[in-house]
């Protein structure tokens, strides 16, 4: 690939951004800066444009956000929306909660392509086979084969394990791992599990002699997502294949499933972390999603976080010419609501919160209900939050 440095400063063309990774944070931001008129390059390090089989739930705040960038139709048309969110601890279904919530879940290589499709529609270049190592705050990524790219702007999109963000000594890490870890996957929704009672995501958990929890998912009547939670000293319940012996001697009703789990291929195993990095930025390098905040998966909201900060930067560099005002008031806004979800996320995570049920409390839902600047009284009015985010009648 070239190494052409087309940052100009100028306002009459149009200001460049140069993005490392083309995951859920850097395809969102990539969207939204170009349909705000930057011109937008992305570097994918992988050969090709995907993401790993699983499921996703995207919350209130990811489809305003999504609704900004003009997404959120076709996540409607190709995900499903959960009826609720039912709990299950030894056997015992507490009362659902989340009914007539407006969330959707969906695959992840469907939300990817989807993302990838809406990103060459508003013009952007995507570069697969291209791995960023480090970036410079006056506005340099630094790629493996050792072009320097010049840009107004260069956004670390490249995970919780960003090389971008570690090349830069001013952006410190605070990082920690957690006891438990996740095996996702995807299977084929068999017959037995086709049926009104299981389009909802149920939260099966039993907690002795240790914690493990299976998170039941329909993304269509043809797919079901599976989060296998356990300890990670769990060796065989924290392993990709799934060893259906160790999670069906804990769920026996969901033997069928779990043998489908067993089988299934493209899944993925990872341990909880977070890391908290403070500041975002150094000059004109900014870091968003995962590189920035990844958060324990206990809300599910990591990537619908990560997504509300790419569209309410490209917002906030849209209302202010000069890059580092807009760098400060946007760190300044999203700071508290990011903070909040990565400590609330993690407390769940460690007392196990929503094994007891009735979990996603008004505060709980906080994260899910921000409200972006990006959007308008017309998204807000799509997105209806009704009282039940309290437990809702069975
Ligand atoms: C078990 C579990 C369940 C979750 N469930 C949900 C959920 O339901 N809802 C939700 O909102 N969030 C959820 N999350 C969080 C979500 O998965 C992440 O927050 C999200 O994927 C982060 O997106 P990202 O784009 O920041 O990073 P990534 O997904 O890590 O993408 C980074 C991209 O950059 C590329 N890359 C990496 N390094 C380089 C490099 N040096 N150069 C170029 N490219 C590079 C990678 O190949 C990748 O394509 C969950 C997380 C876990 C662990």
């Amino acid at each position: 690939m070239s190494s052409t440095a087309s940052a100009t400063g100028s306002t009459s063309t149009p200001r460049h951004a140069e993005v490392a990774g083309a995951g859920f944070a850097g395809l969102t931001a990539a969207i939204a800066l170009a349909r705000s008129g930057w011109s937008v390059r992305v570097h994918e390090q992988n050969d090709t444009l995907r993401d790993f089989g699983a499921g996703i739930l995207l919350w209130r705040n990811a489809m305003l956000a999504l609704e900004v960038i003009g997404v959120a139709p076709r996540i409607k048309a190709e995900g499903v929306v959960p009826d609720a969110y039912a709990t299950s601890l030894n056997g015992e279904m507490f009362t659902p909660e989340l009914a007539g919530y407006p969330y959707w879940a969906i695959t992840r290589p469907r939300l990817h392509a989807i993302l990838v499709d809406a990103a060459r529609d508003a013009g952007v270049d995507l570069v697969t086979g291209s791995k960023a190592v480090a970036a410079e705050p006056s506005g340099v990524l630094v790629l493996e084969d050792g072009s320097r790219l010049q840009a107004d702007l260069v956004l670390a999109c490249d995970g919780a394990g960003s090389a971008v963000r570690n090349s830069r000594p001013e952006l410190v890490q605070e990082r920690k791992k957690y006891q438990d870890g996740v095996c996702r996957v995807l299977v084929r929704r068999p017959e037995e599990f086709q049926g009104e009672e299981w389009d909802r995501v149920i939260d099966y958990w039993t907690l002795e002699p240790d914690a493990m929890r299976i998170l039941f998912i329909t993304t269509g009547p043809d797919t079901i997502y599976m989060g296998m939670m356990a300890t990670t000293d769990n060796e065989r319940a924290s392993q990709i294949p799934i060893d259906p012996e160790v999670w069906s001697a804990r769920f026996p009703h969901l033997a069928p499933v779990i043998e489908l789990a067993a089988e299934a291929t493209g899944g993925r195993h990872d341990p909880y972390q977070t890391n908290r990095v403070e500041p975002w930025s150094a000059g004109r390098v900014v870091l968003v999603g995962d590189s920035a905040h990844a958060m324990c998966p206990a809300l599910g909201q990591g990537a619908s976080v990560g997504m509300v900060n790419a569209v309410e930067l490209a917002h906030v560099l849209s209302e202010h010419d000069d890059l580092g005002t807009a760098l400060a008031v946007w760190e300044d806004r999203q700071r508290a609501m990011t903070d909040a979800a990565q400590a609330r996320s993690a407390y769940m995570a460690e007392t196990r919160t929503l094994a007891r049920g009735n979990g996603f409390t008004p505060e709980v839902m906080e994260t899910a209900n921000f409200e972006l600047a990006a959007a308008t009284p017309e998204h807000l009015a799509l997105y209806p939050v009704p009282l039940a985010t309290e437990p809702a009648s069975s």
